[in-house]
């Protein structure tokens, strides 16, 4: 049995004129609830759109259970500064955001943004990091900002930070969030919405069917008008069934806990945050290991020294608990946003950043997914780019 869309006038009207079809069970169906898809799923149903979002369950690889939990825009798009603007769109979104999810579920994500801050223990390592900070600043007509703390500025963010710091890059872009929160929040999010919500089900093949979709798993046939992939590495053999290519690969992170601290850090840095609970994180590893998920007690160790030079109170702390994850990578590190030429209305979503871009998916990436233009920062982002 199958009905009629039941979104807003406005993508009814789009969706009836460029696919010739209103009849579906659902506006949308999205393919991976991880943090990507259920922003998407969540963005789009408190539009209005009627979305079901099917999801392989806990045998598949998930990043959104792993990460580490930044809302980060220091550093990104040195080569491509529309993705600093993308991320910075973002960082502007979050507050509103993390406020809406909060006011709506009561379960917040604990956003917070002190800013956040680069350390570095090496001068021309600084050097060459505030140049790459400088060029972004540039181009992107100066909105992206930061300010260079010399050893004793440092001290009086991070009073007990390490003698073998030399100095950091501080931007109020920055901060971080609780990454489980925010899954569990948006999940509860898709409840008040009634998204339809398949768990261990695995989509096996999309097909065009009646000017929409035909997902199939688990559940049967899904029909929806349009169909987002946002399955993380699984997008790779997904996004075939509609003329897409989504080349992502596995790299892994490794991230250690501590036991609750005393307050020692009040604001993130790349490799180290102290949640509000008190719990310390230290990570930010990069391994080509395929689709190892485990953890290395050699990687573990490094992760760990670094962590004590900076903070050198970690150095007693008992580490609770480690895991190892799985970033979802392209080839140049950027994400990739397309719609198919050859089945319009289908949609595919991959990208290592989905704590920080959470905020721009669930807002800005469903306008254009319900039909509007794409957002100028992200036109670039398609996967010709890695077949010229
Ligand atoms: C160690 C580490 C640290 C990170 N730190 C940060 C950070 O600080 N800040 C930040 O912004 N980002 C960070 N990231 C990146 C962030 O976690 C990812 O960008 C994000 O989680 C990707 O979400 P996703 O939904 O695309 O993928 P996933 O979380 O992998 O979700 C994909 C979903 O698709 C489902 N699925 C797969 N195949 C199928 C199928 N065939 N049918 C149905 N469902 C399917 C899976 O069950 C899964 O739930 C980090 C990642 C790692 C690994």
């Amino acid at each position: 049995m199958e009905f009629p869309l039941r979104g807003p006038a406005s993508l009814l009207n789009v969706a009836t004129m460029r696919y010739g079809c209103d009849m579906h069970n659902y506006d949308f169906a999205i393919v991976g609830a991880g943090l990507v898809g259920s922003a998407i799923a969540y963005g789009l149903s408190s539009k209005g759109y009627s979305v079901a979002i099917i999801d392989e369950g806990d045998v598949a690889f998930r990043a959104s259970r792993g990460n580490f939990g930044l809302v980060w825009v220091q550093g990104k798009g040195f080569d491509k500064p529309r993705y600093s603007e993308w991320s910075m769109r973002s960082a502007e979104l979050w507050y509103g955001f993390s406020e809406e999810l909060s006011n709506l579920t009561g379960i917040s994500p604990h956003y917070q943004s002190p800013g956040g801050v680069h350390l570095y223990y090496d001068k021309k390592e600084m050097d060459s990091g505030r140049k790459k900070l400088d060029y972004i600043n540039k181009e992107t007509g100066g909105k992206f900002d930061y300010k260079t703390l010399d050893r004793d500025s440092l001290k009086e963010l991070i009073p007990e930070v390490g003698k073998s710091v030399v100095g950091a890059t501080w931007s109020h872009w920055d901060g971080h969030a609780n990454p489980l929160l925010l899954l569990k929040s948006l999940h509860a999010g898709l409840n008040h919405y009634k998204v339809k919500i398949f768990t261990g089900d695995k989509v096996h093949a999309i097909k065009q069917d009646n000017g929409g979709f035909s997902v199939d798993g688990k559940s049967g046939k899904i029909s929806a008008g349009r169909v987002v992939l946002a399955a993380g590495l699984a997008n790779k053999d997904l996004a075939k069934f509609v003329g897409l290519k989504a080349p992502v690969s596995p790299n892994r992170g490794e991230i250690l806990v501590t036991e609750k601290m005393r307050p020692l850090l009040n604001l993130p840095t790349t490799f180290l945050r102290q949640t509000n609970e008190g719990t310390v994180l230290m990570g930010d590893s990069h391994e080509d290991v395929g689709f190892d998920d485990g953890t290395d007690s050699s990687i573990m160790s490094n992760i760990a020294s670094r962590a004590v030079r900076a903070l050198p109170a970690l150095e007693d702390a008992r580490v609770v608990r480690a895991w190892g994850a799985l970033r979802v990578m392209t080839p140049d590190g950027y994400p990739i946003y397309q719609e198919s030429e050859m089945c319009p209305g289908a949609f595919v979503v991959c990208c290592h950043s989905g704590v920080t871009l959470a905020a721009a998916h669930s807002k800005l990436l469903t306008e254009w997914i319900s039909g509007s233009d794409k957002p100028r920062e992200i036109d670039d982002f398609i996967s010709e780019r890695f077949y010229v």
